[in-house]
């Protein structure tokens, strides 16, 4: 089986746009309204290494279950749940415009007891001045860490490092 790549993270933090962003396709359905109820999305995944591809299974956990708006935790646990039972590699993607939420520190305790390696991918960095504001999320824990925006394409290679690091 190929090595498991689980997306978590709260809702709009911008899983899905990772994730179509890796893949360089529009498979997930990026939303402006958090807890859109949405179905899983498992891909074959390309990470390149040098001359060479790895293949990963990439997991967007954002829409796991039915969403119940007014229990955004539950729908947190669902998604942690899944990173525990399948991850071999976890990326946890945090807001660095909006900044450490309640639910981030949610997500970082569940992860606490998760095997796979955890990198913190702290999105929406759209510009490099939002890269120092990364650090109010270092006490989130352990793991590897980087500013990555979807949106301006900035860290994927850094990213892609990390990732086959842990493969
Ligand atoms: P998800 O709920 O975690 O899957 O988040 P989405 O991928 O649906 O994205 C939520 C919102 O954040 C959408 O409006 C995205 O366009 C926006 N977004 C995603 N990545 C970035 C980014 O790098 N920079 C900015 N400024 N917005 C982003
Ligand atoms: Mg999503």
């Amino acid at each position: 089986p190929l090595p498991r790549v689980v997306i978590v993270g709260r809702p709009n933090v911008g899983k899905s746009s990772l994730l179509n962003w890796i893949t360089g396709r529009r498979i997930a359905i990026v939303d402006d309204v958090a807890g859109v109820t949405r179905d899983r999305v498992t891909i074959l995944a390309e990470i390149p290494d040098g001359k060479d591809t790895r293949f990963v299974e990439l997991i967007d956990t954002g829409g796991v279950g039915i969403v119940d708006r007014d229990d955004l935790s539950e729908h947190v646990e669902r998604q942690i749940e899944t990173a525990l039972g399948e991850a071999d590699v976890v990326i946890f993607v945090v807001d660095v415009r909006e900044g450490l939420m309640p639910l981030d520190e949610e997500v970082a305790r569940r992860l606490r007891y998760v095997q796979a390696p955890v990198i913190l991918a702290m999105n929406k960095a759209d510009d490099p001045k939002f890269d120092d504001q990364g650090q109010e999320f270092y006490k989130l824990g352990r793991g590897k860490r980087l500013p990555i925006s979807t949106h301006q394409n900035r860290g994927k290679p850094e990213l892609f490092a990390l990732i086959r690091d842990e493969l």
